[in-house]
């Protein structure tokens, strides 16, 4: 698997606003936000997308969404709520060939998804 911004961005090459970080999991705004809450939760794995993943990242994909559910409520937005969405794919419109779940809330959203 080749090099991307997001490796980069793990490798502290290139700067991110991060908001949290373990030994397999790293989280930071995303740089063009789409809400006042933009957050993009990976992990430190190279996984290029859900297509590729293995069963034995079974837990690791799990922990993804507890460190979104972590944030959430770290920046109270868990009982207004708030959207995570995870592109696969040229059709599925993904630009980084690296797993990343989107965490985008603090405001009500509008369902903007259609085929191109
Ligand atoms: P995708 O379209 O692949 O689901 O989402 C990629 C996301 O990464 C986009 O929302 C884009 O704004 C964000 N992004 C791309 N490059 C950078 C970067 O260098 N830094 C940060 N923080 N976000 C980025």
């Amino acid at each position: 698997m080749g090099d991307n911004i997001f490796l980069k961005i793990i490798r502290k090459e290139i700067p991110a606003d991060i908001v949290y970080e373990d030994d397999d999991i790293l989280a930071f705004r995303d740089i063009h936000p789409l809400a006042p809450v933009h957050i993009l939760i990976i992990p430190k794995k190279p996984i290029a997308s859900v297509a590729s993943l293995e069963a034995a990242d079974g837990p690791l994909v799990g922990k993804m969404f507890l460190v979104a559910q972590g944030i959430a409520r770290d920046l109270n937005i868990s009982e207004k709520g708030y959207k995570l969405l995870i592109r696969v794919g040229r059709d599925g419109g993904q630009e980084v060939p690296h797993l990343h779940l989107h965490l985008i809330g603090g405001a009500r959203l509008t369902e903007n998804i259609h085929p191109v």
